[in-house]
């Protein structure tokens, strides 16, 4: 048999692909052929007679990867990957659990609350417990739910150790949200792995089931699995140990999730006599790229340490670009777009931020521009309201257990039904124990709700309850649209906003068509199914290969593709690193990890780019990120934009030219310091932007957390901190 896939690996990813027989962890740097190995591996298993598709499971983190891995896996076999799992662990455990939530008293059609769900969830048990909301904000107590959720703490365990009076009540808050999960008939994102877990822990014939059929293991990504994603892994492997896992612990970035770097540090340990392969060589990117990004990260302490070389020549140098404004930043940045156009594609770019709000300036000048460009990590079209509401309307259908998307839309399109009525219908329902839907129908026991409310609530179950006989009689698209005619939704919403109504009944259009082309693809196209999944859906996914567009996105959201040039925005010290990371040594190195991340996406030119003043801080100056001086100088071009440069100016981060490399007409190989601080003593004059003129009286502190206390003639005294403040020293 020829083996035309194994003819384009190198010995160490042959090697990898070849030893397909207990467990191996791939260990090794960015865009050292990981994931091609991992999909040359299953073309491998199933050619050689290994196994059927159906005994193979690979998981990785997004959908869009994960039909990457896919697309990928086809070409390699010409086709037949029927029943071969090639998923998120997400929606590995979404099917799962469509399958057997019997087994842990759950019905097949439970629905999957997305964060806006599962936070007003939060809200109402917060409510009813009757805490303050001030004291306890949904998002935090969401946040720690979440995170006990990922250590697999479900809220009996975390009552357990819960201490003192914010957690005690935290605890309870959880035991109601984990108790209303239940009577909703709703899992959250973080129960699809946990429960997942749950029922293979507890059902032993599932498990061996699942453990029987699923053969050979694969783990993309591996670096970023938290501790419930490495339980289900641990329950899924049969005693065949045939796991293979790749991942490189300097791209390990979700630790704000519960990622666990130590999954992969511990691999050889959790399974005994695992074989470690290592891959040195890159095929991404240039050398310049390659070392650039190596030195940066190589101010880590927390990791392995691991040779990474290239053939590709040098390359260019990075581009280093200073700037004023923000929208200066934008306007250089689409000038070096349009300059890298005569090489590559639009597609072949990608302008990578370390938050999502910084992408409006681009926007701005990249419609002026006629610069196509899809923007990713923004509202994601299934969070849009238009879109919620009926989802919400359909998730009741689903399931009229669903109490938080009954609440949602009983008052939408509004039908005179108040926050109080429903508060008492809620009461009502806990008393019976039944669901607020139920309740309606017993509306004449409900001695709590007035003769008004009670017609109007049993108006809208009029109107929803045909849709839910219907449900399974007619096809989705065709129930979608008539109950969006019958509720007026299009006539609604433009009288809301006559401006943008009709973009919203746009989008109310693209849903349907969504439901109409999901009916005509999907093997079993249900509600339920339907529901399931479009609630794992990111906007990611709609990554458009096709069009030549420009792609915008957080570096988060880049982790695992490649681009011909990269340009990574806003390196400010506050901004990447983040502010709350410089104090913290552990998330100092996650946002290093990050950077690493971005410019190793780079396959021919990485660019880099800071603003002197975003407005963040108001009328704060910024310095640039602490990685830029982490640079090799040699490596780097730098090209000053700024006007701004006072002469003495505190954190003006004077440039000191290096010797100049070759004949370019920018600066090159410039680094940039904190200009010494002795000048500000107490004593000296210093002119602030705002406050004016002052005199320095005390001085604390130093470097990064230098505070001055300054007298403004006609301000008063004031406390400042050097490092955001411009301060220019007159005197
Ligand atoms: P990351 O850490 O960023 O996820 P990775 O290790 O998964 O990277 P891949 O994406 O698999 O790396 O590979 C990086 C690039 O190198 C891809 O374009 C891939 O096709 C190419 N590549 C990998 N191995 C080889 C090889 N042996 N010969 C030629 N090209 C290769
Ligand atoms: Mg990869």
């Amino acid at each position: 048999m020829k083996q035309e896939y194994l003819d384009n690996l190198n010995p160490k990813q042959k090697e990898a692909v070849t030893a397909t027989e207990g467990p191996l962890l791939i260990i090794a740097g960015a865009g050292s052929g990981k994931t091609r190995v991992l999909t040359s591996r299953v073309a491998h298993i199933l050619k050689s007679g290994l196994a059927e598709p159906f005994n193979i499971m690979a998981v990785t983190f997004t959908n869009k990867a994960a039909r990457e891995m896919k697309e990928r896996i086809e070409s390699l076999l010409e086709g037949n990957t029927y029943g071969l799992t090639v998923s998120t662990f997400h929606s590995f455990c979404a099917m799962l659990l469509r399958r057997e939530a019997p087994a842990i008293g759950y019905p097949t059609n439970f629905v999957i609350y997305d964060e806006d769900d599962a936070k007003a969830l939060v809200k109402n048990c917060i409510d009813q417990l009757g805490l303050s909301r001030t004291q306890f904000t949904f998002q935090s107590v969401r946040r720690k739910i979440s995170s006990a959720k990922n250590k697999m703490e479900n809220a009996a365990t975390f009552a357990q150790k819960a201490s003192g009076y914010f957690e005690t009540r935290t605890a309870e808050i959880y035991q109601m949200y984990e108790r209303r999960l239940t009577e909703c008939y709703a899992f959250d994102f973080d129960d699809l792995i946990f429960q997942a877990v749950r029922l293979l822990k507890e059902n032993e014939n599932i498990r061996l089931n699942y453990q029987n059929k699923l053969k050979y293991i694969l783990v993309d990504e591996y670096q970023d699995t938290n501790h419930s994603q490495y339980s289900l892994l641990k329950f899924l492997i049969g005693p065949h140990h045939n796991i293979c896992v790749v991942g490189d612990e300097d791209q390990s970035i979700y630790r704000w999730r519960g990622a666990d770097i130590s999954n992969i540090l511990n691999f050889e340990k959790d399974f005994p006599g695992a074989k470690v392969i290592k891959l040195e060589q890159n095929y991404r990117s240039t050398r310049t790229i390659l070392e650039a990004a190596s030195a940066v990260i190589a101010n880590n302490e927390a990791r392995k340490g691991k040779i990474l070389w290239t053939e590709i020549d040098q390359g260019d140098p990075v581009r280093l670009i200073l700037n004023d404004t923000a929208s200066d930043e934008a306007k250089s940045i689409i000038d070096a777009i349009e300059s890298c156009r005569q090489k590559y594609m639009l597609k072949d770019m990608a302008i990578l931020y370390r938050t999502n709000a910084q992408s409006r300036a681009f926007e701005e000048h990249l419609r002026r521009h006629n610069l196509p460009y899809q923007i990713f990590g923004s509202v994601s079209f299934y969070q849009r309201k238009e879109i919620k509401d009926v989802i919400a309307y359909l998730k009741l259908l689903a399931n009229g257990k669903d109490d938080i998307s009954f609440q949602r839309i009983v008052n939408y399109p509004k039908r005179g039904i108040g926050e109080t009525s429903i508060v008492h219908l809620r009461e009502f329902a806990a008393q019976k124990n039944i669901s607020i839907l139920e309740a309606c129908g017993r509306l004449e026991e409900c001695d709590q709700l007035g003769s008004r409310p009670k017609t109007l609530l049993a108006k809208f179950i009029d109107l929803v309850e045909p849709f839910i006989e219907q449900k399974n009689f007619v096809d989705i698209g065709t129930l979608i649209q008539q109950l969006v005619d019958k509720l007026g939704l299009p006539e609604i919403l433009i009288e809301e906003d006559p401006v943008m109504g009709q973009s919203r009944v746009e989008n109310i259009d693209e849903f349907i068509a969504a439901a109409v082309e999901f009916a005509a693809s999907s093997t079993e196209p249900t509600l339920d199914n339907f529901l399931a999944e479009i609630s794992l859906y990111t906007d990611l996914d709609k990554y458009d290969e096709i069009e030549d567009k420009l792609s915008l996105m957080t570096l988060h959201s880049a982790k695992g593709l490649e681009f011909m040039a990269i340009f990574m925005v806003g390196l400010e010290d506050g901004l990447f690193p983040l502010g709350r990371a410089i104090e913290d040594p552990l998330e100092l190195e996650e946002e290093r990890r990050l950077f690493y991340v971005g410019a190793t996406r780079a396959k021919r030119n990485l660019f880099l780019s800071m603003a002197a003043s975003r407005g963040r801080y108001g009328e704060m100056g910024a310095i640039p990120s602490r990685f830029i001086k982490e640079l090799p100088p040699g490596l780097v071009e730098t090209s000053d934009n700024r006007h701004y440069q006072p002469e003495r100016s505190y954190n003006s981060y004077q440039s000191r030219p290096k010797p100049v490399q070759s004949g370019t007409s920018a600066k090159s190989g410039v680094y940039y310091e904190y200009e010494e601080e002795e000048i500000l003593r107490p004593g000296c004059i210093v002119q602030h932007p705002t406050f004016g003129r002052g005199k320095v009286t005390g001085v604390e502190g130093a470097g990064e957390s230098l505070r001055l206390d300054i007298y403004f003639t006609g301000v008063g005294q004031k406390r400042i901190m050097a490092k955001f403040a411009r301060l220019k020293v007159v005197g």
